[in-house]
Parts: structure tokens; C-alpha cells; sequence
């Protein structure tokens, strides 16, 4: 009675000054605001709304419930000066959000990843030369001297060039010795040169190209595979697709697994279409993030390249997405709000009705599946490039040919590359493992150093002689004496990292030039630009590398990979294993003879009877895949299922293990679908964190989602456990 009563009081507002509004903040529902007199809102329209105390931005969703009484209603404060956000997007979020099992507002967290870009960008001060020609002291000549090239700069370089303080600029302004002019930051890419024309393609790229054009004319949905063999020339084939969209005057977006390894790919781009596309990465400056989002959201950038959460950005109109090598695992973002890149890709083309591209030489089981049941249409480019030939793959049999003790590279292997080295040609040693040994145990009583905060092994390194976690960064100095039981100079170091074969390739060849090229060793993007150069320029014989390397690089000179252990990612167990490792080997594999000398691969391995082993020796992918998918299928697992891990995390153990059991108890069960676990993560701590996981699986055609939260928002979660859904997990760490 009391409500009602109050409700004729009390009249909601008419509803079309109310709109609902979508903030940036975990909450899956959009909130009503009143819109003040005056002010023309149109959904999409991105706001300043008062939330609590503070006033935040926020994006127009729809119409306004309603239900709210007038008195409670806040306002919206003002519209900022930017397009509305497009229908596409704003429904993408919707169902990313739905898919993912992350709050609306978690997803517009990331879309307005540079909150500073709504705000209309000042024109900021720059100087250049003036119009008087007087005397000027010592001082100030240096500036004239500087400006005589006629260009603008900005008031810190000019002052940097000519030696004087930004205050000495300004008073020079005043009086008329230079000239202050408006500058604006324009968005990056915006004229993308779309006469160049590029190579003279094969029949088989031109097939493609012609293809994916005639796509991109469509202007509709359509996901294509575009698979070839690593050098047959992708790129070139998907530039083409690129070109025109941007004929049509769209946005274009290249999603790379990690754009800090594209250098090459960035110039390739770079001279055909006259200027970079603008790069959309963790490590931009505030400055580049924020012309860059605007640029994007105004639709004046026309072309980005970036890792995963480029995805997210509101492109004003976009034509055409490529998912340049769709297998890599670094799509999957495996923390805060989970998701796949590439799946998601797939979606907003969806939504946006245009095409997208997923390219690979060794397409994930997923998008093979899709092609295989027409889903996407499937390009194929059976031949490297120019006649290059792929190179030979061949066993070693570790049983067999057995390095020395203490030693990792067999002798055939040796031979090979005492072989390469004498032809003057290149070689590359791979092995995904930093440092220099993953294990290091006590002799007299086999204790392990292990990180305090994670299941993990410490990693020696030697470069900074300590010992790592590599999964929290936690590190330490190696201890004098054991800690267990105190024995001294104890230790001893089991397994090798790159570092360790690299001291085996330093006492085998001393008088090669060599490399180790990992992530530690090339900590930042001039410098392994820097390594990659010198690999590329000869100027190093043996390379030691982790999987930094394996990826797309271009090297003309090597013409030998060999692979330390093989079975590496064999071990454990996990459902993608296989499928993994078979990707990464072939991936190292094709870096090898890519102009006109033929490559030469070998691979050390304990299991050559592997059917992975025998597939990469005898070259047949395909059989692999449908190995693999027939396993997959008779197991019930994905592509043929759908899955979610549900992880359970703290810091009091016995508290994350009872509330995991609790979930456990009412798991979603039933015809089609069953939950498994809880068991402890194989990371039963990870940074301090205790880890439980539970596993759903359902058959395809069910919502594993809405499942998922039927069961989920029936138990209340205690607030010092967090659970996490990972929908379509990749790992299982
Ligand atoms: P992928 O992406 O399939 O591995 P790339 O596009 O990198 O292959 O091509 C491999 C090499 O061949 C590159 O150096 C590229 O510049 C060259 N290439 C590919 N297609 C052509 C072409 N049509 N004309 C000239 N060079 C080409
Ligand atoms: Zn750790």
C-alpha cells in the first residue's frame, strides 16, 4: 500500500526523459538517468552520469525502464562531443557479455580502455619561425636557428634542441621573436595509400586475394580460413583484402598474437600502403592511446594492428577483420575478464555483417571443425612462395642417439650443424624453456627449490644468477647451503633452459658467433628488434631460442632448426597438448630454408613412434587434424562439446577447498551435462592463491552458460573466495 501510495505522489517521469545508461563498472544491468531539458540523446551517446559521489562516464543504452520515482532519479550531467557508439557494438557487448559470463560493465571497462579520449582533445601550443628579422642574443639565435626549417614543434623539443627553457619559448612568443600556433594530435593511420600496388601474385594468392575481395564487396558476414603453408604468402593475400575495404573508405582491423614480434610485418605494411597501421598494444603512452581511440571511435583511423583487446575498440565503421595466425594461444586472455580473441572476432563480424579472416598454417582444431562443416569458407594455398621448398623433418631417437651425460644435443644433430656452419649458412637450436635449468635439487637429500607463492619449480638463470618463479616473478639468490637439510654446496641443476644449451653450443663451437634469444634476453622491443636484425644481417651463426622465435620471422640465411626436446609439451596432459605441440614444432620448423637452399629439421625425441612425430616427419597435417578430431569426438570434448572451468581461488585454503566442495554438491548435472571436480588446480597456489577447479561438460547444442549461472547465483559466494568462469578453456593451469 505504502509503495502505491507513494507512487501517485510520486509519478515516474514520462519515459522519454528517462534513458538507461551503461557505466563502466562490474554490474550487468544499465542504470535509469533522467535527461535534463535541452540535451538530444540518441542511444549509443557517450555521457557523464553522477554515480555516488563521484560523476563517471557512461554510454546511452536504450530507452529507460521506467520505475523509478522522479525523486530518486539522478541526472545525466552532459553528452560528450564524440559519434555514438554503433548498434553493432554496443550489441557485440551484449553478447560478449552473455558469452563470456562477464558483467555488461565489465566489457565496457575495456571498451573505454582510454577514458581521456572522450574528452575533446586541446589543441596544444607549438612554435615556429616568426616574421621579424632583428637582432637576437647568443640565446635566442640558437632558437631562430632551429626554426629556420620552417617546421612546428612542440614547445619541450624545441627547447631540447635549442638548449633553453620552455619559459624562455613563451616569452619569446609574447614578443613577436617566434610565432605560437594551435597544434592538434591527429589520429594515427588515416590515410593509408590504397593506389600502391603489390607484387605480382601466384595463381593460387591470386585465386585467394580474388576471393577475399569479392568477400569484402559482399559486405556480409562471411568467416574464411586462409590456409597455407608457412611462406606461401598469407600476407600479400590478405592485403589485397585489406586494399579494398579500404577502397570502400571502412576500418580495417588486424588482430596479432603479439604485436611486440611484428616488426616485419609493420614494414611490410608499411611499404605497401605508405604508413604504418596504428598499433594498439599495452605499452602505448597515454598520448598514443588516446588519439588512437578517438581516431578509431571518429572512424579517421582506418587500419589497426593490435593484440587481443584492439577487438574491443568502438570502430566508427568497421569493413573487415583478420586474425593473423588464429591457432596462437595468446588470444586466450586468461586473466581479469576472460575471453578469445579469435571467437570473438568471429562474433563482431558477425554483428557488424562484414568478414573476417582467420589465417594460419596450422589452423587450430576449432576453426578446422568449422571448415570442415562449412561454416567458414576454406582458402588454401598449397606451395611456399617462389618455389622455396619446405624443409625436410627428420627423427632422432634419443634412445638411439644418445648426447653425452650432462649433455642435450645428440650427435647426428651435431654433425649437422658443424655441417651448416662450414656452409656458412645458419642455424637455430630450439627450446621452450627460459633460463638455465627448470629444476635445481639438494644431492644429499633431494629437496626442491620451489616458489614460496606457486606449485612451481624455480628456474636458474644465470644471466642474473638467481633463481626465478615464472609465473609470479618472484626471485631469490641461490642459498649457500641446503634449507631442508642444511648440507652444503649441495645443489645441483637437472634439465636444460636456453642458457644451459647455449653454454653446450659455446664449448662445441667457440669460434661461432652466437645468440640466445628469449624473453628475458630481449626485454624490450628495440632490442630484440635489434636481434632480429642481426639474425636476418648474418651477423650470428647459432641461435638458442624459446618460442619468441618460432613465430612468422623471416630469416634468408638458416637453413638448419633443430629442436632440443620435442616431448616438451607432451607432458601433463592437458586436452590441447598434442594439438599445441604440433602447431609450435611446425611453427620452428618453418623458419628454416624459407629462400632458395632447402631446410633441414631435426627433432630429438624419446616418443618417435608419437603419432605427432610421425606427422610432422611425413608432412601430412591434414591426417593429423582428423586424428585428432576423432579422438576429441569419441571423448566427448571440444569441438564436439562444449566445456567451462570454474576456478576457485583465495588465500585461506581451507576455505577455497570447503566452498569449492559446496559447488561441487550442486554442480549442473542432468541429461547432456555434467560437472566434474572439484579437484585441486595443477597450480594448486599461484601468487599466493589457493586454486580449486570444477569442470562443466555439455553437449553442444547446450546453453552451458545459462546453466552455469542457474547454478552459480544459487550460492552465495563468501566474500574472501573469488570464482572464475573460463568458457571454452584453452588450459587448464
Ligand atoms: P606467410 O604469411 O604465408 O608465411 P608471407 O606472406 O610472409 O607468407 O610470404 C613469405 C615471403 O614471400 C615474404 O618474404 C613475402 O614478401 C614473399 N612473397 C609472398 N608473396 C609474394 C609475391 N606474390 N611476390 C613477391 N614476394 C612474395
Ligand atoms: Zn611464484
Amino acid at each position: 500500500m505504502q509503495t502505491l501510495f507513494q507512487e501517485k505522489e510520486e509519478p515516474a517521469p514520462a519515459p522519454e526523459t528517462v534513458r538507461s545508461v551503461l557505466v563502466p563498472f562490474p554490474v550487468d544491468k544499465a542504470y535509469d538517468y533522467a535527461v535534463p531539458a535541452g540535451l538530444d540523446l540518441q542511444p549509443g551517446d557517450y555521457v557523464v552520469v553522477p554515480l555516488g559521489k563521484r560523476e563517471i562516464p557512461g554510454v546511452v543504452w536504450g530507452a529507460g525502464e521506467g520505475g523509478v520515482a522522479s525523486s530518486k532519479i539522478k541526472s545525466i550531467v552532459s553528452k560528450y562531443d564524440l559519434p555514438p557508439m554503433p548498434d553493432a557494438q554496443r550489441k557485440f557487448i551484449d553478447w560478449m557479455s552473455a558469452y563470456t559470463m562477464n558483467a555488461k560493465g565489465a566489457v565496457l571497462k575495456m571498451v573505454l580502455s582510454a577514458p581521456k579520449a572522450l574528452e575533446t582533445p586541446k589543441p596544444s601550443v607549438g612554435y615556429k619561425k616568426g616574421f621579424t628579422a632583428q637582432k637576437f642574443s647568443p640565446k635566442h639565435q640558437k632558437v631562430i636557428d632551429v626554426l629556420r626549417d620552417g617546421r612546428t614543434y612542440r614547445p619541450v623539443e624545441l627547447a631540447e634542441l635549442s638548449g633553453v627553457t620552455t619559459a624562455v619559448l613563451k616569452t619569446m612568443a609574447k614578443n613577436g621573436m617566434i610565432q605560437a600556433v594551435e597544434i592538434k594530435t591527429s589520429a594515427p593511420c588515416r590515410a593509408p595509400n590504397i593506389e600502391n600496388k603489390g607484387p605480382q601474385l601466384s595463381q593460387d594468392q591470386y585465386a585467394a586475394a580474388e576471393q577475399l575481395q569479392n568477400y569484402v564487396k559482399e559486405a556480409s558476414y562471411n568467416a574464411i580460413l586462409l590456409d597455407g603453408v608457412t611462406g606461401s604468402g598469407k600476407t600479400e593475400v590478405y592485403f589485397e583484402a585489406i586494399a579494398e575495404t579500404l577502397k570502400k573508405g571502412k576500418q580495417v582491423l588486424i588482430l596479432l598474437p603479439e604485436i611486440a614480434l611484428s616488426n616485419a610485418f609493420l614494414g611490410r605494411f608499411k611499404s605497401r600502403f605508405g604508413c604504418s597501421p596504428a598499433l594498439w598494444h599495452s605499452n602505448l603512452t597515454p598520448l598514443q592511446r588516446r588519439t588512437t581511440w578517438r581516431g578509431v571511435a571518429e572512424g579517421e583511423t582506418k587500419v589497426i594492428a593490435g593484440a587481443r583487446s584492439a577487438l574491443l575498440l568502438p570502430y566508427a565503421d568497421l569493413g573487415l577483420i583478420i586474425v593473423d595466425e588464429e591457432h596462437d594461444p595468446a588470444f586466450k586472455q586468461e586473466e581479469g575478464a576472460i575471453y578469445h580473441a579469435r571467437d570473438m572476432a568471429v562474433a563482431r563480424a558477425h554483428m557488424e555483417k562484414i568478414p573476417v579472416v582467420l589465417v594460419s598454417a596450422t589452423p587450430s582444431l576449432e576453426t578446422m571443425h568449422n571448415a570442415w562443416n562449412g561454416r567458414y569458407h576454406h582458402l588454401h594455398l598449397k606451395d611456399r612462395f617462389g618455389g622455396a621448398r619446405l624443409p625436410d623433418i627428420h627423427l632422432i631417437d634419443m634412445k638411439d642417439d644418445k648426447p653425452e651425460r650432462g649433455f642435450f644435443i645428440a650427435p647426428s644433430l651435431k654433425n649437422e650443424i658443424t655441417k651448416t656452419l662450414e656452409a656458412g649458412e645458419q642455424a637455430l637450436l630450439f627450446l621452450n624453456r627460459r633460463g638455465y635449468a627448470p629444476l635445481t635439487l639438494c644431492r644429499s637429500c633431494g629437496h626442491r627449490m620451489e616458489c614460496p607463492r606457486c606449485t612451481a619449480w624455480l628456474v636458474e638463470h644465470k644471466t642474473s644468477n638467481k633463481l626465478h618463479c615464472h609465473h609470479c616473478g618472484y626471485d631469490t639468490r641461490k642459498p649457500k647451503e641446503c634449507p631442508s637439510c642444511n648440507a652444503k654446496d649441495s645443489f645441483v641443476v637437472c634439465g636444460p633452459g636456453v642458457e644451459r644449451i647455449h653454454e653446450e653450443v659455446k664449448a662445441l663451437w667457440p669460434e661461432a658467433k652466437t645468440m640466445v634469444l628469449a624473453s628475458d634476453t630481449a626485454d624490450n622491443a628495440d632490442k630484440l628488434r635489434q636481434m632480429l636484425d642481426d639474425i636476418r644481417d648474418k651477423k650470428v651463426d647459432i641461435i638458442v631460442g624459446t618460442q619468441i622465435i618460432a613465430k612468422g620471422h623471416h630469416f634468408p640465411g638458416l637453413t638448419l632448426v633443430g629442436v632440443i626436446d620435442a616431448d616438451l609439451g607432451l607432458t601433463g596432459g592437458e586436452l590441447r597438448a598434442s594439438e599445441r605441440t604440433y602447431q609450435l614444432l611446425h611453427q620452428v620448423a618453418g623458419r628454416a630454408g624459407r629462400e632458395e637452399k632447402k631446410g633441414r629439421v631435426y627433432l630429438q625425441t624419446y616418443m618417435p613412434e608419437h603419432k605427432i612425430m610421425k606427422a610432422l616427419a611425413v608432412g601430412e597435417r591434414d591426417k593429423f587434424l582428423e586424428v585428432e578430431a576423432w579422438e576429441r569426438e569419441r571423448a566427448n570434448m571440444p569441438p564436439y562439446a562444449r566445456l567451462a572451468g570454474i576456478i576457485v581461488s583465495g588465500r585461506d585454503e581451507d576455505e577455497v577447498k570447503y566452498f569449492a566442495r559446496e559447488l561441487g554438491k550442486t554442480g549442473a548435472r542432468g541429461d547432456g551435462i555434467q560437472t566434474l571436480g572439484p579437484a585441486p588446480a595443477p597450480f594448486a597456489r599461484l601468487r599466493g592463491k589457493y586454486r580449486y577447479r570444477l569442470l562443466v561438460r555439455a553437449d553442444k547444442g547446450l546453453n552451458i552458460q545459462k546453466a552455469i549461472d542457474n547454478w552459480l547465483s544459487k550460492t552465495k559466494i563468501p566474500t574472501a573466495v573469488r570464482v572464475q568462469v573460463d568458457i571454452d578453456p584453452q588450459s587448464f593451469f
